[in-house]
């Protein structure tokens, strides 16, 4: 079914058009009209699965109906776990709400910058992309009131689930007035989403999308058993035997971050860290480099592991294992996405052999080993 069937404001068309939108994905044929009739939605969907504007444009067409707003009455809530995903899905209203005869004002708001821009920058906006902390203390500034939202969006909910917002994600639950829609995004389903979908969504349009194991099919993976002390060589031979222009490595701290990303530079390769004690601009700016190509390695903690949506990435290097198999494969799905196969790489010392045991098994899938000894690393 075409664009053009699915209810959405004539003058979103042309824009999808130029923005290369040709077809809608399959949960946008889904969940766009749901929207538009005002039903809940819970939607189970991956980064990548077009899931954003599935709700954006919906949003943007039911808003083309509002006469009149209050300042600083917001009718969208977008509650989204991180900075890096709430700048992304502005990005997205911003994409399309040029279009739309209506002016629509669309704002994201988080953490670890000042308050102060935010406050101000909060006149007449239709649209707030929050992250909960920054939301609340936005309200106890009375800068926002919560009380005309008419549209609530939870995007990356289970992420926001661990990363501890369930308290806050409750207050801000409880501030909201009683009549409204409620759309859910989430990748999995687990226990504690259960219990807030029970709370929030009334008989809600369920629809899910391609599961993890579908797009797991898509990613070539490979694991090389190899100790500490070689895994900068077997990172940087990597690198340049297969040619490597864009690669995301993951470590599990912050201090690793850092250090694999100064012995690729000291190497000549271009490198940056991206974690949660940069700054936000060094943050964003790591990510755009990042994106268009101009930067080729990006180390990151698992901050950025789910919600950033980078086209293409044909790479991604466990330089250190996660804990949990689900970090496991949230982060293997930064690539393989889009039709475009990827390949996804694991370094194994002799301490974590038992542990990626477990994560394939709870993957479901065998992943083949190659010993780092066989390879000759002596000049990287
Ligand atoms: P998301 O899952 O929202 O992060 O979207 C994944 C990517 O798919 C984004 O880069 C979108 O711009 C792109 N996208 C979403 N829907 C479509 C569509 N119908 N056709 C082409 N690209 C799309």
């Amino acid at each position: 079914m075409p664009f053009s069937k699915l209810g959405l404001s004539p003058h979103l068309l042309n824009t999808l058009l130029k923005q290369n939108y040709a077809a809608p994905y399959p949960i946008q044929q889904e969940a766009i009209p749901a929207i538009i009739k005002k039903n809940d939605v819970l939607g189970i969907a991956q980064t990548g699965s077009g899931k954003t504007a599935s709700y954006v444009l919906p949003i943007l067409t039911n808003l083309q109906e509002l006469k009149k707003i209050k300042n600083r009455h917001i009718p969208v809530l977008v509650l989204v776990p991180t900075r890096e995903l709430a700048m992304q899905v502005q990005e997205v209203f911003r994409q399309f709400e040029t279009s739309l005869p209506l002016r629509i004002n669309s704002l994201a708001v988080y953490g670890g910058v000042s308050i102060n821009p935010q406050m101000q920058a909060l006149q007449y906006t239709h649209v707030l992309i929050a992250t909960p902390g920054r939301l609340l203390e936005l309200v106890e500034n009375n800068a926002v009131s919560l009380s005309s939202v008419d549209t609530l969006v939870l995007d990356e909910a289970d992420k926001m689930l661990n990363l501890g917002f369930k308290a806050e994600m409750n207050r801000i639950f409880s501030l909201l007035p009683s009549q409204r829609q409620n759309l859910l995004f989430s990748a999995t389903l687990s226990e504690d989403l259960e219990s807030i979908n029970q709370v929030l969504l009334k008989n809600p349009v369920i629809i899910k999308i391609e599961s993890e194991s579908n797009h797991i099919d898509l990613i070539t993976q490979t694991g090389y058993f190899v100790e500490d002390n070689k895994k900068g060589p077997l990172l940087r031979y990597l690198i340049k035997t297969n040619d490597i222009k864009q690669l995301l490595v993951f470590t599990s701290s912050v201090y690793e971050a850092d250090n694999v990303a100064d012995k690729l530079r000291k190497n000549g390769i271009n490198a940056t860290a991206i974690h949660s004690k940069k700054s936000q601009s060094a943050r964003t700016e790591a990510l755009n480099n990042f994106k268009s190509g101009k930067l080729n390695v990006l180390v990151a903690t698992d901050l950025i592991s789910r919600g950033i949506d980078i086209k293409f990435l044909p790479y991604v290097i466990n330089y250190e294992l996660p804990r949990s198999p689900k970090d496991y494969i949230h982060r293997i799905g930064r690539t393989g996405r889009a039709e475009s196969p990827g390949e996804a790489i694991s370094f194994v010392n002799a301490e974590a052999q038992n542990h990626f045991k477990v994560i394939q098994k709870k993957m479901g899938k065998w992943v083949t080993m190659i010993d780092a000894e066989k390879i000759n690393l002596k000049d990287y």
